[in-house]
């Protein structure tokens, strides 16, 4: 399922030939995962003239990265800033505040830099609410990040169907920084410009074990042996037991996206018609964005069932067409999922557990923008920059509290979320 029809693979440009790794080899830093965080702490790294290698169990941007909804969200999800504060005390509150609402920007820049061609567009991101209680919540918590510089404007209902097309939303908040990028284009624009500076990236290349002897990392892969003086961990979603605890610290979710193309003008025509992405408020929430081929892509959450399958597809089919009635004939030609990694306070976490050991992850479904600046705080603390010059606090492994029954169960939460979504849509105002 994973592997099903994803659409970015008709519109990506080809990527670097595949380097794989013949041989042992010694770096100054490995780097564990191929997604925009691993690759962004390797090129900020080779920049610097470290010697680093990237190694992904699969492809380059197998996981989330070249499966993601590719929107540039520059807001963390935390609903209030009260909630960030709480998270990450008052010390880092407005550090890690002001890196998010730049970190549009900087992924931007990043693409100028490089020139990476990967379609990228900043006109600005659409958060829809979706009922009146969501909309009263949504508009008070906006004006409190302004005040923090978030600099959010507000819409009403009518300029909502104006800018989208979609239908049934009360009001909106819109990020004017926001926007996207091709998310398999970016991730393989970047594997470009690593290796293009000196990094090597090897694919096919999942890293089996980690120890430490005389002072360096051992890494085995396959039946080769990697030495390094530092490690960084970039496996957000795709976590597995490499490093302990590592894995327990956040809960896996399921994303879902299905693309439809070959629409008429009549279908695509009043559907974001100035180039917005657009997301809600809902718990199951709606992302979408309109492509430069007349392409629309429709995303939501879903999840894994206990014996196999994804569940949600079902969901997003009714969604599409009752939000935006123009597709009420479009066909959902590409469909798939990938995994992203929650924490139990919603905010990314930065761990360094061992001497030479950094780990980045837990974007909250908020990834675009805020692994690309994880890469990169990981890239400084690897090059010597003191903790405390990081915006992202440095803590321990935490325990993802009932962690097990919520991958359980997550189809029964699935279902009562969107039964209160649901309810809250059509009474216009829940809670
Ligand atoms: C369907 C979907 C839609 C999304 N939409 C958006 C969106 O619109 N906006 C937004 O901001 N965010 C979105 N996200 C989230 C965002 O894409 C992610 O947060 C971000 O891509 C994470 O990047 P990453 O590099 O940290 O991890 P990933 O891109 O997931 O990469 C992790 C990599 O680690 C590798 N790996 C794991 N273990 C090992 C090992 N032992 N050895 C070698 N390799 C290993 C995996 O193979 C994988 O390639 C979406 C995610 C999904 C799945």
């Amino acid at each position: 399922m994973d592997d099903m029809d994803i659409f970015w693979q008709q519109t990506a440009p080809d990527g670097a030939q595949a380097q794989r790794l013949e041989g042992d080899a010694s770096y100054d830093v490995a780097v564990v995962g191929a997604g925009f965080t691993g690759l962004n702490a390797a090129l900020h790294l080779a920049e610097a003239g470290v010697k680093v290698a990237v190694f992904d169990a699969g492809p380059v941007a197998h996981g989330a990265s070249g499966r993601s909804g590719g929107q540039v969200n520059p807001m963390l999800p935390a609903k209030k800033p009260q909630e960030l504060r709480r998270a990450v005390g008052d010390r880092y509150f407005e550090r890690m505040a002001e890196t998010s609402f730049r970190s549009a920007d900087d992924v931007f820049d990043l693409v100028r830099k490089y020139q990476i061609r990967c379609e990228a567009r900043q006109h600005g991101w659409i958060r829809a609410q979706h009922c009146d209680s969501a909309r009263r919540e949504a508009n008070a918590n906006a004006h409190l990040w302004n005040e923090a510089g978030a600099g959010f404007e507000f819409v009403d209902a009518d300029e909502v169907t104006r800018l989208s097309g979609a239908v049934g939303y009360v009001g909106g908040v819109i990020a004017p920084k926001g926007g996207a990028i091709q998310p398999l284009a970016l991730t393989r624009g970047l594997e470009v410009a690593a290796r293009a500076i000196g990094a090597d990236v090897f694919s096919f290349s999942p890293v089996k074990a980690l120890e430490r002897k005389e002072g360096r990392w051992h890494l085995r892969i396959g039946d080769h042996r990697v030495d390094a003086e530092q490690v960084i961990f970039a496996t957000n979603g795709y976590t597995d037991g490499l490093l302990k605890g590592l894995r327990g610290s956040v809960l896996p979710l399921t994303p879902l996206q299905m693309a439809a193309e070959g629409l008429d003008d009549s279908e695509i025509g009043p559907l974001l018609p100035q180039g917005h992405t657009i997301s809600d408020t809902r718990r199951l929430i709606m992302y979408c964005r309109r492509e430069p081929g007349g392409q629309f892509l429709f995303g939501s959450t879903g999840y894994r069932k206990p014996l196999g399958g994804i569940g949600g597809f079902s969901w997003m089919l009714e969604d599409a067409v009752r939000i935006f009635p123009s597709l009420k004939n479009a066909k959902w030609k590409y469909r798939w999922g990938g995994r992203i990694a929650l924490t139990s306070d919603g905010v990314p976490h930065l761990h360094a557990p061992q001497p030479g050991l950094i780990a980045g992850l837990g974007y909250n479904g908020r990834g675009v923008a805020m692994s690309h600046v994880m890469g990169r705080e990981m890239a400084r603390m690897a090059l010597g920059v003191d903790p405390s010059q990081i915006p992202i606090p440095v803590t321990k492994i935490p325990r993802y509290k009932f962690r097990t029954p919520q991958v359980l169960g997550a189809g029964l939460a699935m279902a009562a979320m969107r039964w209160r979504d649901q309810r809250e849509t059509f009474q216009g105002s829940g809670k």
